[in-house]
């Protein structure tokens, strides 16, 4: 069910723009507005979860269909030199939109995973 006052559920029903990199019936994914690497892209499902965590235990068949396509946009955004697949989950993460969102980043050699 969309949440009126969540940013990633308003682009799912059109009323924020988003530059869309490919659609299903239960997914979207779209460029990240402040892109972190060459290729910054969010997968989403449509349907309002907080955070991987939710989503997984809610519907992990969902889960799944997330993953698979993110991995088939690393392939047609020509990845084939890796990339990383991140779900940001909660407060310590560093999770800014509460919408679950699978980040996809790549483009050149990423480095270390967290500084710390
Ligand atoms: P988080 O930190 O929650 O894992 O990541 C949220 C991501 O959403 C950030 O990378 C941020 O740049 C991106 N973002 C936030 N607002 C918007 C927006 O309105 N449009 C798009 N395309 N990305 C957004
Ligand atoms: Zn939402």
């Amino acid at each position: 069910m969309a949440m009126t006052d969540c940013l990633f559920c308003k682009i799912v029903a059109g009323e924020l723009p988003a530059t869309k990199v490919a659609e299903t019936d239960a997914t979207l994914a779209f460029r990240d507005i402040n892109p972190q690497a060459p290729t910054h892209i969010l997968v989403i499902p449509k349907a309002h979860y907080v955070n991987a965590a939710e989503m997984v235990l809610a519907d992990p068949d969902l889960t799944t269909r997330v993953m698979e396509e993110a991995v088939k946009i690393a392939d047609s955004e020509e990845l084939s030199q890796g990339y990383r697949l991140l779900f940001n989950t909660g407060k310590d993460s560093g999770q800014e939109v509460f919408h679950v969102h699978l980040h996809i980043l790549g483009g050149k050699p990423l480095g270390p995973m967290v500084s710390v």
